[in-house]
């Protein structure tokens, strides 16, 4: 049995609860709402039939041949891309908006890098008819801009951040502050595995359909089990949830983190390789810092690995050895997400292209094996980055 969190929180020595005295109650509130939902077959059987009728839900684990054939595995796409609105954040916003319904909150915030997490909330928000302002790093609202013109169009307020480096992390500080005001009326919902308890724990569980799924299916197309299983981490929320029903399996789990222009270049990022234990965002986890404890600026050609946390259970899931982290250059990310459109008529996330580089890179490592990747989304809101970065 999986008992992570402990009550309080805790992976281990990381997650917990660092936050303004004012959110204490909201985060009961939640915790709350959260453990009546995982007792109410109601609730959980509208979440079911969201997933499955408005979503898209289970999404198709395809099995590349193409692909495979190159790399000399057998390598099975879980086709997140496919799920409404383009990627796996709505597995988690479709939850967190019965637990906003069943809280009585009229009033819907959100952080957003890519956008992909704005607008599944706004999608959502939407469904629900509730008023919904999304924060997010003017920098990202440069390099994203169909999805801030889906937001507006979904009916939700964006709200550029120009603090600090003008990205994720700023965001969520952004939409934190606005939570702290008005934690009466709204519902926060955070878009990974991070930030105080109870979100890793919630997210987590609503990400861990892709898994299960996964798992299912897997048996169903080859009569046993992976050997591998791949995702990409960002906060890591697609990958805790792809990850989740495998972990004390024998199938070995790889997390890819962005790594940039390349890591001898000075770039910071994949916090869990260059990372130090310290306090972001409400939770002890894997943080690039500087020797005095400032938060570094990262940089990854995809907006949505650009954070420089990990959540806290990927932490814990690090130094426990349970899964293993590695990490993925811009180029080489770049040069599998022409490669997977070409192969397979797929057109990936500039994210999940990390966990697809590394496969590729790496391809030695898997010979002969059954590797699942998890293709957290599609590729189209990443077009003008595309385009500018291969001269197509
Ligand atoms: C947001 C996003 C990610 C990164 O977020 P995680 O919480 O690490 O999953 C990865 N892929 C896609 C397509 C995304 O939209």
């Amino acid at each position: 049995m999986y008992t992570m969190p402990d009550e309080i929180g805790y992976f281990g020595e990381y997650g917990g609860v660092f936050i303004p005295e004012t959110l204490v109650n909201t985060l009961n509130e939640l915790e709350s709402a959260y453990n009546f939902f995982c007792q109410d077959n109601n609730m959980q059987d509208e979440l079911r039939q969201l997933l499955q009728h408005y979503a898209g839900r289970p999404t198709p684990l395809y099995l590349a041949r193409r692909l495979s054939e190159k790399y000399g595995a057998t390598i099975y796409l879980k086709r997140e891309d496919l799920l409404h609105t383009g990627a796996h954040k709505l597995n988690n916003t479709l939850g967190q908006i019965l637990l906003a319904g069943y809280m009585g909150k009229k009033r819907i915030i959100a952080e957003t890098g890519a956008g992909q997490h704005g607008v599944a909330t706004a999608t959502v928000a939407a469904l629900m008819g509730m008023e919904c302002t999304v924060y997010m790093g003017s920098v990202d609202m440069e390099r994203q801009r169909p999805n801030v013109s889906r937001m507006k169009l979904l009916g939700a307020e964006v709200v550029p951040v120009n603090h600090g480096s003008r990205t994720l992390k700023d965001a969520i500080n952004q939409a934190l502050r606005d939570w702290v005001t008005n934690c009466n009326s709204t519902h926060y919902i955070l878009g990974s595995v991070v930030g105080p308890h109870p979100f890793p724990r919630i997210v987590r569980d609503f990400q861990s359909i892709i898994g299960e799924e996964s798992l299912t299916q897997v048996i169903e197309q080859t009569g046993g089990m992976p050997d591998d299983a791949i995702a990409c981490v960002g906060g890591g929320s697609n990958a805790a949830g792809f990850f989740h029903p495998f972990i004390h399996s024998k199938v070995k789990l790889t997390g890819v983190e962005a790594g940039g222009r390349g890591m001898s270049d000075g770039d910071h990022c994949a916090t869990l390789t260059t990372g130090k234990p310290g306090i972001l965002h409400g939770c002890i986890t894997y943080i690039i810092q500087d020797n005095n404890g400032q938060v570094l600026p990262v940089h990854s050609v995809s907006a949505g690995l650009d954070y420089p946390a990990v959540g806290p259970e990927h932490s814990f899931w690090k130094d426990s050895g349970q899964v293993s982290y590695a990490h993925c250059s811009d180029t080489q990310a770049m040069r599998a997400c022409v490669e997977l459109s070409r192969l397979e008529g797929i057109i990936p996330a500039l994210e999940s292209s990390h966990a697809l580089g590394y496969l590729m890179e790496h391809s030695e490592k898997f010979r002969n094996r059954t590797v699942l990747i998890n293709l957290s989304g599609r590729g189209d809101k990443d077009m003008d980055t595309i385009l500018k970065e291969t001269g197509l």
